[in-house]
């Protein structure tokens, strides 16, 4: 195993301690209530602690010519954050999925206007990205909210967007949204536009906060864009950017990092179950008994299932950052996660028995939890067309 630098060793102490204190009490809390923690003081430690930079480190940094930790860091830090409350650690303050979209598809000045206000961590600020529609999840191609060109009032263009979408995470708390819409459905993954919508922004309206079998600590939200005008500006990227199929191609980027990084936090969620588990069956089980060790063999199968879910992210994530095509290998660490990780709860709650479904105990918050990981960011059979379609060669792969 490679030795973690003294940075990242210190930034996993730190997420560690939070987790213990805050994080997965407040986690457990929400999950109770189910609402997101609120932004009070404790939420402010959180977020302020280290200069912001536990928060600040969950959202993934795509920078390409980033060969060193910190990358690696900002995932590792994500699956310690996901090790406490997976929840929790997405309601902290930052670009959330915008942070991707802008990063990969925002010019310098966009990049610098929208992703600025980050740095200010006195004030809790979020963004978020929105793909899903009522008729479009896994087919993104079949998006409906349609974005025209006008002229503006006072000259020069504006894009007025009409659509609705569902299930947007942090999006009814966020100071921007990464909105997904089409100019033209007919033209299909062609016609794909993003751009940056604005909280306050007139016809951008919140309709519905969905309650969650699990991840209860943040929201995801509906919204509706009803005669929604934009400067041109907040056309992301700008019209140059928007060449023969390199919109959906976007999109499809962002996901390139934002599935290593679902993974990450899966694999975080994974850990906490065996580990507690291994708790149980020291404390419950004769020390030399044949339950005891069979339910040990159970715990180390599943720890190397998460320890191969972990490798492949961080592969993933490294190819991202040298440079180099990670379609494939993204897929491959969302694809193979979900049911590894899903296991490992499965399991713990098999060894502890009747104790492990009590819902005043971890594991069945985690169980809810890790199940709706499956579906965001694209789900196992969406991964194997991916896959699919990059063995074939077919365009849009
Ligand atoms: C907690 C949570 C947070 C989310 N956050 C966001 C967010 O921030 N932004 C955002 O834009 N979206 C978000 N989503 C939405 C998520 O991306 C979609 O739910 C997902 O894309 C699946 O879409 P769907 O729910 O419409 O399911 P469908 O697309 O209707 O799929 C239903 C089932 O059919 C299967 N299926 C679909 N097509 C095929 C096919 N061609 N072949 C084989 N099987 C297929 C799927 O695998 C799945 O099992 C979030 C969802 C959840 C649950």
């Amino acid at each position: 195993m490679i030795e973690l630098d003294k940075r990242t060793q210190e930034m996993l102490e730190e997420v560690r301690s939070l987790g213990r204190t805050h994080i997965r009490p407040m986690g457990l809390e929400a999950d109770r209530t189910a609402m997101p923690p609120p932004v009070d003081h404790e939420f402010y430690l959180i977020c302020t602690r280290q200069g912001g930079l536990v928060s600040r480190m969950i959202g993934a940094d795509e920078s390409p010519n980033a060969l060193d930790w910190k990358p690696v860091r900002n995932f590792l830090v994500g699956e310690e954050c996901a090790y406490w409350d997976r929840g929790v650690a997405l309601s902290l303050p930052g670009p959330g999925l915008g942070g991707p979209a802008l990063r990969n598809t925002g010019t310098p000045e966009q990049r610098q206007r929208f992703l600025s206000i980050f740095e200010d961590h006195s004030k809790a600020r979020w963004g978020a990205m929105a793909m899903t529609e009522p008729e479009a999840g896994s087919d993104v191609a079949r998006i409906k909210t349609r974005a025209r060109k006008v002229e503006g009032k006072h000259g020069g263009d504006e894009w007025v967007l009409n659509g609705q979408k569902m299930f947007g995470s942090t999006s009814a708390r966020a100071d921007w949204v990464v909105v997904w819409a089409t100019i033209d459905p007919e033209l299909g993954r062609g016609g794909h536009r993003a751009f940056v919508v604005e909280r306050g922004t007139p016809g951008f309206e919140i309709i519905k906060i969905e309650h969650k079998m699990g991840s209860r600590g943040y929201e995801t939200a509906s919204f509706v864009l009803e005669d929604c005008r934009l400067p041109a500006e907040n056309l992301l990227g700008g019209e140059a950017f928007y060449e023969a199929r390199k919109g959906f191609k976007a999109s499809m980027a962002t996901f390139n990092m934002t599935r290593p990084l679902h993974t990450a936090h899966g694999v975080g969620m994974g850990r906490a179950a065996p580990d507690y588990a291994v708790d149980f069956v020291r404390n419950e089980y004769p020390a030399q008994g044949r339950r005891r060790q069979r339910a040990l063999e159970r715990l180390a199968r599943i720890r190397r299932g998460l320890h191969t879910a972990r490798l492949l992210y961080l592969n993933a994530v490294w190819l991202a950052k040298t440079g180099q095509s990670n379609v494939l290998e993204a897929s491959f660490a969302k694809m193979y996660s979900p049911p590894v990780i899903l296991d490992a709860v499965a399991t713990a709650l098999d060894i502890l028995g009747e104790a492990g479904v009590r819902n005043d105990l971890l594991l069945e918050k985690l169980y809810r939890d890790v199940k709706i990981l499956d579906i965001g960011e694209g789900t196992q059979q969406v991964q194997r067309h991916v896959v699919a379609r990059q063995m074939l060669n077919m365009p849009g792969s």
